[in-house]
């Protein structure tokens, strides 16, 4: 299986993604409306859209060290990348960085929903404890909730599975200027459904493609995709599992399918190695989070998603002309 895509990967093709660019650069600037508000919005497109649209430009993710990316077509062996894993960071200290991290991450969303130009996709995937919903709520504390949308994918209903796999998630993906959260993604096609055998082999195995595919469109539409997958170790998930069977509190959480998920810990492994090795490329490479220690996790994927934002240098409108000399009547 290693390198099977490598071929193939989005971002390696010769499909002329940059001799088309100014077209869609045109045609970005055509969408704007023609407002004096937005005389701003045009500058702001003309400068970040083709940057954003840049056929062949890998994205402008910053991984905080500590973190695995995996290289394209490449496979990765998360027998290898060591779960307790701490940066050698101190926690006090990352702690308070986090708050930092936050802070830029606020500051830089801001800008990013005034800009209304792009996009930022994050992707959480974890095996169950992995800490999805932890990461998720203190990461994003202090983003502004108009500015966010997190969507979390259960079982599919009884319409969704009436669509195409990938439907239910097209419809969530971020708008211009949002950051949108993915809680469980369209990677559940080629996990949990691998895993419980719940289509043929062949139909979740024709996935790897159509999530590149899938991606490759939504990057080249101006959103940035980053994934993290949290790696927990097969003892950490026993030691958070008691801790859920143990307090009262927590008993909400607890599903005792999820101990008859644990017996195919081995299998999800594997399922989750083949997609991220499938599925890592220039534009939206996978990002192997060590997560057993939590204060870590929160630290390195708040840094993360702040540089990269940082990196996609998202800026103002410029103001209306005369703005700043207009008088607000009594
Ligand atoms: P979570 O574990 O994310 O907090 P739940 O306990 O409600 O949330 O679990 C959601 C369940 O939905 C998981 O068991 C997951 O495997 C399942 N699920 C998500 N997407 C799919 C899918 N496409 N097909 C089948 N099952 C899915």
């Amino acid at each position: 299986m290693s390198k099977k895509h490598g071929k193939h990967l989005p971002g390696q093709s010769q499909d002329g993604g940059v001799t088309d660019a100014p077209d869609r650069h045109q045609a970005a600037r055509a969408r704007v409306p023609s407002t004096a508000v937005w005389a701003g919005a045009a500058d702001a497109i003309a400068g970040a859209v083709p940057a954003a649209l840049g056929g062949h430009r890998p994205a402008p993710i910053r991984v905080a060290p500590g973190i695995v990316a995996v290289e394209p077509g490449m496979r990765i062996d998360l027998t290898a990348v060591d779960a307790d894993a701490d940066g050698g960071l101190d926690k006090v200290w990352a702690k308070d960085a986090l708050g930092r991290e936050r802070e830029r991450i606020s500051a830089l969303q801001e800008r990013l929903y005034a800009e209304r130009a792009r996009s930022l996709l994050l992707v959480f995937q974890a095996i169950d404890t992995g800490g999805k919903d932890g990461t998720i709520r203190s990461v994003l504390k202090g983003v502004n909730p108009q500015g966010c949308t997190v969507s979390s994918f259960k079982v599919p209903s009884s319409d969704e599975l009436d669509h195409d796999f990938l439907w239910r998630y097209h419809a969530k993906t971020p708008g211009r200027g949002m950051i949108g959260v993915f809680n469980r993604s369209h990677y559940e096609d080629v996990l949990v459904v691998r895993v419980k055998e719940l289509v043929p082999d062949p139909v979740w195995q024709g996935r790897y493609r159509l999530i590149n595919d899938f991606e490759r469109l939504l990057t080249e539409s101006g959103t940035v995709v980053i994934k993290f997958f949290l790696h927990i170790s097969r003892d950490e998930q026993k030691k958070r599992l008691e801790a859920r069977i143990a307090d009262p509190e927590k008993h909400w959480k607890f599903d005792p399918a999820d101990l008859v998920e644990r017996k195919a810990w081995d299998a999800y492994q594997q399922a989750f190695a083949d997609a991220l090795s499938q599925c890592s490329t220039p534009r939206a490479p996978w990002l192997v989070v060590p997560a057993n220690h939590k204060w870590f996790r929160n630290y390195v994927i708040a840094r993360t998603i702040a540089d990269t934002l940082e990196a996609m240098d998202p800026r103002f409108p410029k103001a209306a002309k005369g703005i700043a000399d207009l008088k607000v009547p009594n």
